[in-house]
C-alpha cells in the first residue's frame, strides 16, 4: 500500500540512498523539502548540480577542487617535495585546519579493502607513484588507522621504498579505527610530528 504519493516515495528512496541517512531521516527530509518555499528548493537543487558540474580532481594531488590545480598545489610557498598521502579530501581538510603542515598532499580517494573488493587499482596509487618521478624527498602516509588504512599504508610503502624516497607513517595517538576527520587538531599535529620511518 502506498502511504504517500509516488513522488514523495521516490524522493524518500533517493534520500535514503545517501550515506548516513536512514529511512526515518529520509522521510523527515523529504517532507521538509516538500514544505520548503519553491525558491529555496530551486536554490538547493541548483547548488547540487553546479557543485557536481564544476568540482573536479586537482591535476596534481587529486583532491576535489573547482580549479585545474587546487589552492594547496598552486601555492609556491608550500614544500612540494613533501607529500602527505590521505584517503580523501575530508582528511586533507582536517590537516589543513591544523595550519601547521607545509607540504602538499596526495588524495587516494579510498583505501584498499579486500572485503569490499577495493584493490590497489581502484584508488589513486598509480598516480602517486607517477608523482614520485618528480623532485620528492618524503612521503608521509596518513591513511586512517583502520585495517583498510593500515593495509593501504603497507602497500604504498612497499611501492615507494624502491625509489629511495623516505617513507614515513603518522604516529599513533590517532585512535585505532578512528576517522582522521573526527580527530582534533592537536592530536593530528602530534601524529604528524611523531611520524616514523617505515
Ligand atoms: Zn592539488
Amino acid at each position: 500500500m502506498d502511504l504517500y504519493s509516488g513522488h514523495i516515495n521516490k524522493l524518500i528512496e533517493e534520500l535514503a540512498a545517501l550515506p548516513g541517512i536512514g529511512s526515518k531521516s529520509a522521510q523527515r527530509l523529504a517532507f521538509h523539502l516538500i514544505n520548503m518555499p519553491q525558491d529555496k528548493v530551486e536554490r538547493l537543487s541548483e547548488t547540487i548540480l553546479e557543485a557536481k558540474k564544476n568540482v573536479r580532481y586537482c591535476k596534481e594531488c587529486f583532491t576535489l577542487t573547482d580549479r585545474e590545480t587546487c589552492p594547496v598545489c598552486a601555492n609556491q610557498n608550500r614544500n612540494h617535495k613533501l607529500i602527505m598521502v590521505v584517503e580523501n579530501t575530508r582528511d586533507l581538510a582536517a590537516y589543513e585546519k591544523t595550519g601547521k603542515y607545509e607540504g602538499v598532499y596526495h588524495v587516494l580517494h579510498g583505501a584498499i579493502s579486500p572485503m569490499l573488493g577495493i584493490g590497489p587499482g581502484d584508488i589513486k596509487l598509480k598516480e602517486l607513484i607517477e608523482r614520485l618521478k618528480g623532485d620528492v624527498e618524503e612521503v608521509i602516509i596518513a591513511t586512517n588507522s583502520s585495517l583498510e588504512g593500515e593495509t593501504t599504508a603497507m602497500y604504498a610503502a612497499k611501492l615507494i621504498k624502491p625509489t629511495g624516497i623516505r617513507v614515513t607513517r603518522i604516529a599513533s595517538g590517532v585512535p585505532v579505527g578512528g576517522d582522521l576527520e573526527y580527530i582534533d587538531e592537536v592530536t593530528l599535529f602530534r601524529a604528524l610530528e611523531g611520524r616514523v620511518e617505515i
